[in-house]
């Protein structure tokens, strides 16, 4: 899972196309140790199956699951000795358990870094580090530009709230200077995709950039100091390479992006009778478009570029009906986690259980009670562990754009870090709104007998921020089904566990096995996302989008056939 994200909203533009894997500027919390609480019975057949591959994938011996790895490869292999032991079918590459996922991993080389301001006759030189970092390119080890300046304020065209950054600019040839995230009038899911990286490298790009400074704004700076940016800029950035070797997802015109520190701001400003504090206020109230900045900007960056080859592990449940069998209901969980990184309290392996070994499982349990049905479901079913989900979405950005089965997918399911450390009542559906899952997912809960919750955190933006989120991009409606928040005792509460959770360790080498884990709660889950995928699988029509809705309008075509 990732919570704060290079890709999206906190972190968008420190690497061009790539992204860093994300971490979580959230201080630790004091507490030691969660409330102690009795460890959960697990009494059911189904809670224990998914207890056995939680401790599994989520044993020292996998190391951490990190992209690239003999640890990765070893959770591969398991998996597709579970799929095989359920009874699917291999559906991968040639007939396998896998597909292949290549990778160009990108890192920033500090000598020969440069950014320079040239202006009435003189050069002002940022310092690398303090004052700017270039983000490391996935195509080239040295670029040096030289272009005249465009600010582009937020960089953003919305006809949705009537606005458009670019209004009489050219932007060809030229070097963008730009805020991170939106005007404050953007909420939710406008917000979500207008501050990503993938719509803002595409709408400079588009316009014919050759390079992208973003400058930190004091709101920016605020959830996101310039010491943790270095600390995220020093790790390498991964993209996803397609069959042809094209790098997938970084426009090949715009060479080279910087992150400039705040407090280096005013320098793009000087000489055009604006101060950096009225720009930042005019542009979060959406009051200042762009204007061409006098002179020149020189970018130069110097990156260290290897290939990196990891995969998927992909099995499929025939469908059972012969005119619908062509068409693919597909249920993911990220296999990935973060590998061997800094030892906190001596251990330095970030197991991942419930980011997300539990996912994983969770899917494995689903895909044995729908192979253990009476009748398969209507349409065939994929259930695909992906890889790379911490570097960027990468894996299920690689199925969902060349799929290993022919005829269309119609809808995903994906499981992404359930937090099921307190018992719930309840599951939560992020993004069942958009779509006609909704109907679907109300009906299997019914017969569950499990309440549905909206998102508790909806500023978090989840929906776009997990691998259904690749689905999303190629118009395929989805849901990512998360644990619940509402209590099923009056002494233990799920949203506390949660925060605590997160403050303590996400994406640290305490999320293990021992956590007090709900396996009856994570069952459900299987249960319920088990009968959604019948349900959909069965349904004579498609899911869709709702009308008129904004991913819809965005992502939405006509479906591959
Ligand atoms: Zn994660």
């Amino acid at each position: 899972m990732r919570r704060l994200t290079c890709l999206f909203v906190l972190l968008p533009l420190l690497m061009l196309g790539a992204c860093h894997r994300d971490a979580d500027p959230v201080a630790p919390s004091s507490e030691p140790a969660l409330p102690a609480t009795p460890p959960p019975p697990n009494d059911t057949p189904a809670g224990q199956r998914i207890e056995a591959d939680v401790r599994i994938l989520a044993d020292d011996a996998m190391e951490g699951r990190e992209t690239g790895t003999p640890g990765y490869d070893r959770a591969a292999e398991y998996v597709a000795r579970r799929f095989a032991e359920i009874g699917l079918e291999p559906a991968g590459d040639d007939g396998t358990w896998f597909q292949r996922v290549s990778l160009v991993a990108s890192t920033r080389v500090a000598d020969g870094a440069r950014l320079a301001i040239h202006r009435g006759g003189r050069t002002i030189e940022l310092r690398h580090d303090d004052q700017f970092l270039p983000s490391p390119s996935a195509r080239d080890t040295a670029v040096d530009i030289t272009a005249p300046a465009v600010f582009v304020a937020h960089g953003i065209h919305a006809p949705d709230l009537g606005h458009d950054d670019f209004a009489g600019l050219n932007l060809a040839g030229k070097i963008v200077v730009t805020f991170p995230d939106a005007p404050d009038a953007f909420t939710g899911d406008l917000l979500a995709y207008h501050s990503s990286s993938p719509a803002r490298l595409e709408a400079v790009a588009s316009r014919g950039a050759v390079g992208m400074v973003v400058l930190a704004t004091p709101a920016h700076a605020a959830r996101a100091p310039w010491a943790f940016i270095q600390s995220m800029s020093a790790k390498p950035g991964m993209s996803l390479v397609d069959d042809d070797g094209n790098i997938v997802d970084t426009p090949p015109g715009l060479r080279a992006v910087a992150a400039v520190n705040v407090t280096a701001a005013d320098a793009f400003f000087d000489g055009t009778g604006k101060l950096a504090a009225e720009i930042f206020d005019a542009a979060r109230r959406g009051e200042i478009r762009g204007f061409d900045l006098p002179g020149t900007i020189t970018l130069s960056s110097r990156s260290k570029i290897e290939r990196i080859e990891t995969r998927n592990v992909v099995a499929k449940l025939p469908g059972s009906d012969a005119a619908l069998a062509g068409e693919h209901v597909v249920y993911t969980a990220h296999l990935d986690h973060l590998g061997i990184g800094e030892a906190v309290d001596g251990d330095a392996i970030h197991n991942g259980a419930i980011d997300n070994a539990l996912g994983v499982a969770i899917v494995l349990e689903t895909a044995r009670e729908l192979k253990t049905a009476a009748v398969a479901p209507k349409r065939s079913t994929l259930f695909v562990a992906v890889g790379a989900e911490e570097q960027g979405l990468l894996g299920s950005r690689r199925f969902a754009l060349t799929p290993t089965v022919a005829g269309p997918l119609v809808a995903n399911i994906n499981i992404d870090m359930p937090m099921l450390t307190a018992p719930t009542s309840d599951i939560v559906p992020i993004g069942i709104e958009h779509s006609t899952l909704k109907a679907a997912l109300e009906e299997a809960a019914g017969e569950i007998g499990v309440a549905l919750s909206p998102d508790p955190f909806p500023e978090e933006v989840v929906f776009v921020r997990s691998d259904q989120f690749s689905f999303v991009r190629e118009g395929i409606p989805a849901v990512y089904l998360d644990g619940g928040v509402v209590a099923a005792n009056d002494r233990q509460d799920p949203k506390r566990a949660v925060t605590w959770f997160l403050r303590n360790c996400y994406h640290k080498p305490c999320d293990q096995a021992d956590l007090p884990i709900h396996y009856g709660d994570a069952a459900r889950l299987a249960r319920l996302a088990a009968r959604l995928g019948q349900i959909v699988g069965n349904t004579p029509e498609r899911p869709r989008w709702n009308e008129g809705n904004f991913f819809g309008r965005t992502f939405g075509k006509p479906p591959r056939e």
